[in-house]
C-alpha cells in the first residue's frame, strides 16, 4: 500500500436493493463510502416478480409511482386444480422492482461522500494492521484500496460470503411477463411435488400484464414449460423474459470481524414464498445503526458487530425465517394427495377464513398458532410427521440451534 492508496470508510459490494437502501440510510453519516456494482446499469437484470405486503409503507415511504398493482386475493391451487382463496388484511402490492432500487440509487449517489463504481467486480479482501487498527485491502477488477468496514449486498451467490466460507444452497427461477387474461386482483400459486421447493406463480402487474414465474432446485425450464401447458400459456407469446437464483435455507452468521452479509447474500430469505424484500429492509435499518455505533466506538471487532447486527437480526427476523423453513420443510414432503386432503380440511372447516384473518406474507407466528388450534389440522399433520419420522427431529434440531 502507498500513500496514493485511496481510504475508505465503508465498501458496500452490491448497488441492487439491500446495498442502495444501505449507502441512502449511511449516507449523511460523514462516512467516505464505495459502492461497487458489477452491472452497468442499476435494477438490471431484473430478477424479481415484485410482490410485497404493505408491511413496506411502515419500513420505507414508497413513492406511489412504483406501486404497479394492489392484490385482493391469493390463490393457491393444488395439482390435481383444487384451490383455496385467502384475502384479508395482507392485501400485498405489486411494485416496479428496478424503480425501486434506481430510486434509493438516485438518492445515495448525490452525496459527495458516496462514489459509485459501476461496471467493477469485486475480487477478494485480507485484513490489514494497521497502527493498533484492521482495516481492509479490498480489490476489485478495476482498482485496489483500503477500508474500515466491507458490507457484502452481492446477492444469492455473494462472493463475499465464500470468502467468509459461508455459502448459500440456492433454487433458480424462470419467468416471463405476458399480456393476458387472468384476474387482476389475484396472485396464484401453483404447487406441485415436481417444483417443491417453491412453486409456480402467476402475478398480476397491472393493465393485463401478468408476471409468470416457477422455481426449483433443478431441471427449471422443462418444469417451467410443463407450468405453462398446465396454465395454457405459450412461451412464444412473452413480451420479456427473465431468470433469478433464489437463497434457500436459514440465515446463517452475518457478522464478521469489519464485515457484515445483508440481503439474499445472507440467505434473508422467506423459505415458503421466496420473498426477501420485507426481510432485507429490515435487516438493513439494523445494519445501519450498527455500521453507525461501530464508527462512534471505533470498534469493528467480530463481537462487537455480532452485538449490534447479528443478534437484532437474528431476534428480529431470524426466528420467522426458521418458521418460513419449518413450513417449507412440511411442503416439501406432501404429495399431490397430502395438498387436496389439507385445502379440503381448510376449506370445509372454515379454517381458510382464518388464514385469511391471521394470514401474514412475512411473520407466521399467528398465523401458525391459529392453525394449531384445528384439530382436524393437528390429526393431519400427526398423520404426515408418522409418514416422515425424520421430519420432527429435523425440527427440533433447527429450533433448538441458536
Ligand atoms: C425470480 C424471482 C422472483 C422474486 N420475487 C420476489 C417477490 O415477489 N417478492 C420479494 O420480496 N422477493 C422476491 N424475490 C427475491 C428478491 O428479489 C431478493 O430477495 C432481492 O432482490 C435481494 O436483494 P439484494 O440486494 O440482497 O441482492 P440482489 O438483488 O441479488 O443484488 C445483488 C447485487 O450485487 C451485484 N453483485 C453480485 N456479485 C458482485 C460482485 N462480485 N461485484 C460487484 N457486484 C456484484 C449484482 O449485480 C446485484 O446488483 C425474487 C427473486 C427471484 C430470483
Amino acid at each position: 500500500m502507498d500513500n496514493n492508496t485511496e481510504k475508505f470508510d465503508v465498501c458496500i459490494i452490491g448497488a441492487s436493493l439491500a446495498g442502495n437502501y444501505l449507502c441512502y440510510l449511511i449516507s449523511n453519516l460523514g462516512l467516505k463510502i464505495a459502492v461497487i456494482e458489477e452491472h452497468y446499469d442499476i435494477g438490471l437484470p431484473l430478477q424479481c416478480a415484485g410482490i410485497v405486503s404493505r408491511k413496506i409503507k411502515k419500513l420505507i415511504e414508497i413513492p406511489n409511482s412504483i406501486i404497479l398493482n394492489k392484490l385482493k386475493v391469493a390463490k393457491l391451487v393444488s395439482p390435481s386444480g383444487k384451490s383455496i382463496l385467502l384475502s384479508g388484511d395482507e392485501e400485498p402490492l405489486v411494485i416496479d422492482r428496478i424503480g425501486l432500487d434506481n430510486h434509493f440509487y438516485k438518492q445515495a449517489e448525490r452525496f459527495s461522500n458516496v462514489s459509485y463504481y459501476l461496471g467493477e467486480r469485486f475480487k477478494s479482501f485480507s485484513y490489514l494492521k494497521e497502527q493498533h487498527q484492521t482495516k481492509l485491502w479490498i480489490t476489485t477488477s478495476k482498482r485496489k484500496f483500503t477500508a474500515s468496514m466491507l458490507i457484502g449486498c452481492d446477492g444469492p451467490l455473494s462472493s463475499v460470503a465464500k470468502s467468509l466460507k459461508s455459502k448459500n444452497k440456492v433454487i433458480y427461477a424462470s419467468q416471463i411477463v405476458i399480456r393476458g387474461s387472468f384476474e387482476e386482483d389475484q396472485a396464484v400459486m401453483y404447487f406441485n411435488p415436481d417444483w417443491k421447493e417453491l412453486f409456480g406463480w402467476i402475478v398480476p402487474e397491472g393493465n393485463k400484464r401478468y408476471r409468470i414465474g416457477l422455481a426449483s432446485s433443478e431441471n427449471v425450464f422443462s418444469k417451467y414449460k410443463k407450468f405453462l401447458g398446465i396454465i395454457h400459456i405459450d412461451f412464444k407469446s412473452k413480451i420479456s423474459q427473465q431468470g433469478g437464483i433464489i437463497p434457500y435455507g436459514l440465515m446463517k452468521n452475518v457478522a464478521f470481524s469489519n464485515i457484515l452479509l445483508l440481503g439474499d447474500a445472507a440467505c434473508q430469505v422467506k423459505a415458503t414464498t421466496g420473498g426477501g424484500i420485507i426481510m432485507l429492509l429490515t435487516a438493513v435499518k439494523i445494519a445501519a445503526i450498527a455500521i453507525r455505533k461501530s464508527f462512534k466506538a471505533n470498534n469493528f471487532s467480530k463481537k462487537y458487530l455480532k452485538k449490534n447486527y447479528e443478534k437484532p437480526c437474528k431476534s428480529l427476523i431470524g426466528s420467522q425465517l426458521k418458521i418460513h423453513y419449518l413450513i417449507r420443510m412440511l411442503l416439501e414432503r406432501f404429495s399431490s394427495k397430502d395438498y387436496d386432503t389439507f385445502f379440503k380440511i381448510l376449506k370445509t372447516h372454515h379454517i381458510e377464513q382464518k388464514i385469511s384473518f391471521y394470514g401474514d406474507m412475512d411473520f407466521p407466528n399467528q398465523l401458525i398458532l391459529q392453525l394449531l388450534k384445528s384439530s382436524l389440522v393437528i390429526k393431519f399433520l400427526l398423520k404426515f410427521f408418522l409418514q416422515n419420522p425424520i421430519l420432527l427431529p429435523k425440527i427440533l434440531f433447527i429450533f433448538l440451534k441458536r
